[in-house]
């Protein structure tokens, strides 16, 4: 018999814990065919989320769950559950109930059926959210399909369940500053999208801020691309060819190039040129940090006619 895991990243959550845990496991039970179980992975809770956990564990076989010694982050947690899970599939769930339970059904008939390896949620709107954090991240998302060249977009978000196939392989990429979306889109496999309609957090609060979200965004862009050392070596370009024309017309022009303008033009060269450097420099650095992260190489999917 088929496992699911399902992982659950908690920060203070109390509130929304055991109405999750309730409808979570109805959704859960109902699907046939298939055993289960929780990991859910305290992310340095200061409220009682952990004596929830204790009991739960105590009173559902079920029912696993680590505690963090300090809030890591909703990644740190991901990656914690993943590496516990025992399953056969693992899924990332939200305990606030935004990812909606009676989506694990199909989920799991897609990946048992289908030839998928990945099923996704795909949230629809944006209920409970500002209208200005909705602007925000989807302008983050174009800047990041622009720059990093990797499949993220806006309501792609963490809900998804994987077939081992692709947990281990998430796995195997054991860089310190983690951005899930970019890594469940840099490892590949057929994903498929279920829309799906979130009617916003069923009790607590929302644990970003605007800052974590914006720390949260540059984090996406700095893990997956050199794009930001690129922008200064054109910047820098840009100011040369400026001051090349200016210069070519300021002498071209009746009584040549002296005094402000002269200095204008050369004060935009050597600007230029320096930041053109500090670019190529930037460029050897992005590399390396690429390099530290040990990423795997390639990624099998599937192996055909070896012993
Ligand atoms: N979370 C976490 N660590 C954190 C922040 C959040 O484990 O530092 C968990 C949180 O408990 C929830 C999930 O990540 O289960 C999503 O968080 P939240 O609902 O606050 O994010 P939003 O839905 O507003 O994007
Ligand atoms: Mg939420």
């Amino acid at each position: 018999m088929d496992k699911i895991s399902i992982i659950v990243p908690c920060y203070n959550e109390e509130d929304a814990l055991p109405e999750f845990y309730r409808a979570a496991s109805d959704a859960v039970r109902d699907i046939d065919g298939a055993e289960y179980e929780f990991i859910f992975v305290d992310d340095g809770s200061t409220d009682h989320t952990p004596d929830i956990l204790e009991s739960l564990s105590l009173s559902d076989d079920h029912c696993r769950s680590l505690s963090f010694s300090r809030n890591f982050g909703k990644e740190a947690a991901m990656y914690a559950g993943l590496q516990n899970a025992s399953g056969d599939y693992c899924v990332f769930m939200d305990a606030d109930l935004q990812h909606p339970p009676g989506l694990l059904k199909e989920m799991y008939r897609v990946l048992k059926t289908e030839e998928y390896d990945c099923c996704a949620g795909l949230r629809e709107d944006r209920t409970g959210e500002s209208r200005l954090r909705g602007i925000l991240s989807h302008t983050f998302y174009r800047i990041i399909r622009r720059t990093c060249h990797l499949d993220m977009g806006d309501g792609k978000g963490d809900f998804r369940m994987m077939n081992r196939a692709v947990a281990d392989a998430i796995l195997k990429l054991p860089e310190y500053n983690r951005y899930m979306k970019g890594i469940f889109s840099f490892v590949g496999f057929e994903t498929k999208w279920i829309p799906f309609h979130d009617a916003g957090r069923t009790a607590g609060a929302t644990k970003w801020s605007f800052s974590s979200l914006f720390r949260y965004a540059v984090d996406g862009i700095l893990s997956f691309s050199s794009a930001p050392a690129a922008l200064s070596g054109m910047t820098g370009a840009l100011l040369i060819i400026i001051a090349v024309i200016t210069g070519i017309w300021g002498l071209a022009a009746e009584g040549g190039l002296s005094g402000i303008p002269l200095l204008v033009c050369l004060i935009l060269l050597l600007n230029g040129i320096q930041m053109l450097f500090i670019s190529i420099v930037g460029q050897y650095a992005a590399r390396d940090y690429m390099e530290s992260k040990h990423r795997p190489i390639y990624i099998v999917k599937k192996r055909r006619g070896f012993s």
